[in-house]
C-alpha cells in the first residue's frame, strides 16, 4: 500500500505487481461546491499527511517507485504512450516533471477559473507565456497578438520568437473588426494571443469575437488570453470561448509582492498535458515552496481583488476631477461606446488598476511620484500595497516610438495599482501629491 498526496483524485492507491486498481479508497470530492469552498477543500486530504491541516512541502527532487512495473507505467503515461485510467494516480517520477505541491496547487486553481478543467503552474508568468507559445505554435504557423502587450511578452516576440523564424503579427487591442479581419486574412495562423485589458491604458479586447473568428478559420488556431489584470475574479475568458488562460501569478494570485509564479488553465485537459510536456523539457515548473506559498493565497484572491477594485473605483472617480489630471484610463470611466460594450459583456468589476495623464508631462509625473507617501514608486501590480510607476521610462521603456504612439503611452502617463489600504488615506495621498506647487 502506498500513501500519496495527489490532485483532485487524491486517493490511497494500492499498486501491486503493476496492477492499477480501479477503485479509490476515498470518495471523490463533490464538484458542485462553489469556488470559494472548492479552493479550501479540494486537492489536499489531511488524512494522507498525518492530519496536517495545511499541506506539507515536498522538497524531494525524486520519488521512490512502488514497483518497477509502476515505474514503467508512470514513464509510459508521462511520455504519452499510455493513457491513464480514469482516476488513476500514476507514481511520481522526478520533480521537473511533476511534484505533489504543484499537483495540489494546480487542482485548487481550477475552480477559480470559470470553465477550466486543468491547469499547469510555472516559475513565472513569462515562463508560462513562453511555454504556451512554443508548445502550441506549430512549425510554419504564425502568431497574431494584440498590441500593446506586457513589455516582457513584447520582448519575447521580438528578441526570441522572430529570430527563431516565427512569423508574428501585431493588431491593435480593442479593434474588434480589425482583429476579426486579421484572423481571417492570416492563412498560416496558429495562435492568437490577447491581453485584455491592456496595460497600462486598459483598452479592452472582445474575447468572444476573436473566439468566433478562430473557430471559423480552417486551421482552427488556438486563442490564448493573458488574464493577469482582471482574472480570475472579474473576467472569465474560457466562458467567452478562449482555449487557454495565462497568468502572471506574481500579481493578484500571489497578492503580496513576494513571489514569482505563472499559471495556464484550459477547459481541455489534453492541451494542458501538452503544455506540461513542454514544461518538463524547459524545467520551468514552479518549485515546491513557491507552490505552497501561492496555494495559501488562493482563498483570499477574491477578497483582496474586490477590496482593491472598490478602492480603485472610489479613488479614480474622484481623482479624475482634479485640475492636474488631463485624462484618466479606468473601466468605469470609459466613454467609447465599443469599449463600454466590451466592458459590460466581459467583465464583472472595473479592477484595481488605473492610469492618469497629468498636465506638465514627465516632470509633473516625477514630482507626483516623489510626493507620494503611501503609494510606492515601483513596477508590478496586484499586491496588497499600492504601487505607482511611470511606464514610459520603466515598464515600457524598450518600446519603439511607433509602438509607444500606438499604445498611447505618453511622457505624462502614470500607472497606479491600488492596494488594500483604506481608500480615504490613499485618496488623501494622491490629492496631496497632485496639489504640487
Ligand atoms: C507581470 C506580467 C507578466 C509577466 O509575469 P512574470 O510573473 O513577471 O513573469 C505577463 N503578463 C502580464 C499582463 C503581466 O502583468
Amino acid at each position: 500500500m502506498k500513501l500519496r498526496q495527489a490532485g483532485a483524485d487524491s486517493a490511497t492507491i494500492n499498486i501491486k505487481d503493476g496492477q492499477v486498481p480501479q477503485e479509490n479508497a476515498m470518495p471523490r470530492f463533490p464538484y458542485h461546491v462553489r469556488p470559494e469552498t472548492a479552493v479550501l477543500t479540494r486537492g489536499f486530504d489531511p488524512r494522507l499527511s498525518v492530519g496536517s491541516a495545511r499541506p506539507p512541502v515536498y522538497r524531494s527532487s525524486t520519488y521512490v517507485f512502488s514497483s518497477p512495473e509502476a515505474a514503467e507505467r508512470a514513464f509510459g503515461i508521462v511520455l504519452g504512450k499510455i493513457r491513464p485510467l480514469d482516476g488513476e494516480t500514476p507514481d511520481l517520477i522526478y520533480t521537473r516533471l511533476n511534484h505533489p505541491n504543484a499537483q495540489i496547487l494546480e487542482d485548487q486553481l481550477v475552480p477559480l477559473e470559470r470553465g477550466a478543467a486543468a491547469s499547469a503552474v510555472f516559475n513565472s508568468g513569462m515562463a508560462a507565456i513562453f511555454t504556451v507559445i512554443i508548445g502550441c505554435l506549430e512549425r510554419g504557423r504564425s502568431l497574431l497578438y494584440t498590441q500593446p502587450l506586457y513589455g516582457g511578452t513584447q520582448h519575447l516576440i521580438h528578441q526570441v520568437l522572430e529570430p527563431l523564424g516565427f512569423v508574428t503579427k501585431p493588431v491593435g487591442a480593442g479593434e474588434t473588426e480589425g482583429i476579426t479581419r486579421a484572423i481571417e486574412a492570416s492563412d498560416d495562423l496558429g495562435l492568437v494571443l490577447i491581453e485584455t485589458p491592456s496595460n497600462p491604458t486598459l483598452v479592452m479586447t472582445d474575447i468572444a469575437a476573436a473566439a468566433e473568428a478562430v473557430r471559423r478559420h480552417p486551421n482552427r488556431p488556438l486563442l490564448a488570453v493573458d488574464n493577469t489584470l482582471l482574472g480570475p475574479t472579474f473576467q472569465h475568458p474560457l466562458v467567452h470561448g478562449a482555449d487557454l488562460v495565462l497568468y502572471s501569478a506574481t500579481k493578484f494570485l500571489g497578492g503580496f509582492s513576494d513571489l514569482l509564479a505563472g499559471a495556464v488553465l484550459s477547459a481541455d485537459s489534453e492541451l494542458i498535458q501538452r503544455v506540461r510536456g513542454m514544461r518538463a523539457l524547459f524545467g520551468n515548473i514552479l518549485q515546491a515552496d513557491e507552490c505552497w506559498i501561492l496555494n495559501s493565497r488562493l482563498s483570499t484572491v477574491r477578497l483582496r481583488m474586490e477590496r482593491q477594485s472598490k478602492n480603485a473605483q472610489r479613488i479614480a472617480e474622484q481623482v479624475a476631477a482634479h485640475s492636474r489630471v488631463e485624462r484618466i484610463f479606468y473601466p468605469s470611466l470609459f466613454t467609447d461606446r465599443e469599449q463600454i460594450r466590451i466592458r459590460d459583456v466581459q467583465t464583472d468589476y472595473p479592477g484595481s488598476l488605473f492610469s492618469l495623464e497629468l498636465h506638465g508631462g514627465r516632470l509633473a509625473v516625477f514630482d507626483f511620484l516623489r510626493r507620494l507617501q503611501i503609494g510606492r514608486n515601483a513596477v508590478s501590480l496586484g499586491g496588497v500595497e499600492t504601487l505607482v510607476c511611470h511606464p514610459r521610462t520603466t515598464t515600457h521603456s524598450e518600446l519603439s516610438e511607433d509602438e509607444l504612439a500606438a499604445a498611447g503611452i505618453s511622457e505624462s502617463l502614470v500607472r497606479i495599482s491600488v492596494g488594500t489600504e483604506h481608500w480615504r488615506d490613499l485618496l488623501d495621498d494622491f490629492m496631496h501629491a497632485l496639489d504640487m506647487e
